[in-house]
Parts: structure tokens; C-alpha cells; sequence
């Protein structure tokens, strides 16, 4: 979608640090991290909010999840832990309206939501 950061990152149009790819998702690290592994997984296809996908943008969250267990591999949280985090509209704290996952891990994350 014009003008989507994380459309022109899945595109290739402004850099990312990949971590993994497959045909139908991307992640990357994030740019501020909030935890020593800081992941964002994507849908390759602009999908706005989890609230958008429709039964082909379910496809591409189950494809995200998949994503999120190679990418704990990756970083060798598998085992350790790690938690997976998609904040929906304003109040979920969502600002890049393009749907993600955010893979946190490599310290023990506190409990509680806000
Ligand atoms: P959210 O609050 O769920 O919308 O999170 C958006 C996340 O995207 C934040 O953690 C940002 O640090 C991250 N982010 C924004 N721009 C970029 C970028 N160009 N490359 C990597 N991560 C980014
Ligand atoms: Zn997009």
C-alpha cells in the first residue's frame, strides 16, 4: 500500500534487518528494541489491523505464527521463552497500520499489560 513503511520494507524499497522470510511473510528486527530480541513479523500482503484480515488474512496470521517459532529458534529463545504481541487500533497501542507480531525475548518479560 502506498506510502506503508512496512509495505516498502516486504518490497525491498527502504532497508530492514532480515531474520527470516518465506513467501508469504518477513521479519525483521525492530528499530527500537524493546527487549534483547525484538522481532517484527509481517504479511508480505497490507493487511491494516488484525481486525482487517479477512479468511485470506487468517492465512497469512497462521503463517506469521510459524514464522514466530523459526524466528525463536533463530534467536535461541525456543527453549528460554519469549512472548508474541500484536497491538490492534489505538487503544492496543498500534502504530504502524500494517498488521505485525512483535517477538519479544532474552530476558524474563514482566507480567501485566500496560
Ligand atoms: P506498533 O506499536 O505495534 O504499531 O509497533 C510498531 C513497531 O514498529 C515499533 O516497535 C517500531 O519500533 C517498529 N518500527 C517502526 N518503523 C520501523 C522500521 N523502519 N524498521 C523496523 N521497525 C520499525
Ligand atoms: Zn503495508
Amino acid at each position: 500500500m502506498e506510502g506503508c513503511i512496512f509495505c516498502k520494507i516486504a518490497a525491498g524499497e527502504i532497508p530492514g534487518r532480515k531474520v527470516y522470510e518465506t513467501q508469504s511473510v518477513l521479519a525483521f528486527e525492530d528499530i527500537h528494541p524493546m527487549a534483547p530480541v525484538h522481532v517484527i513479523i509481517i504479511p508480505k500482503r497490507h493487511v491494516a489491523t488484525l481486525m482487517d484480515a479477512d479468511a485470506e488474512g487468517m492465512a497469512d496470521v497462521q503463517a506469521m505464527m510459524a514464522a514466530a517459532q523459526e524466528v525463536a529458534r533463530i534467536k535461541k529463545v525456543d527453549q528460554r521463552g519469549f512472548r508474541v504481541v500484536i497491538n490492534c487500533n489505538e487503544e492496543g497501542g498500534q502504530v504502524v497500520f500494517h498488521l505485525h507480531m512483535h517477538l519479544l525475548g532474552g530476558l524474563k518479560l514482566r507480567d501485566g499489560l500496560a
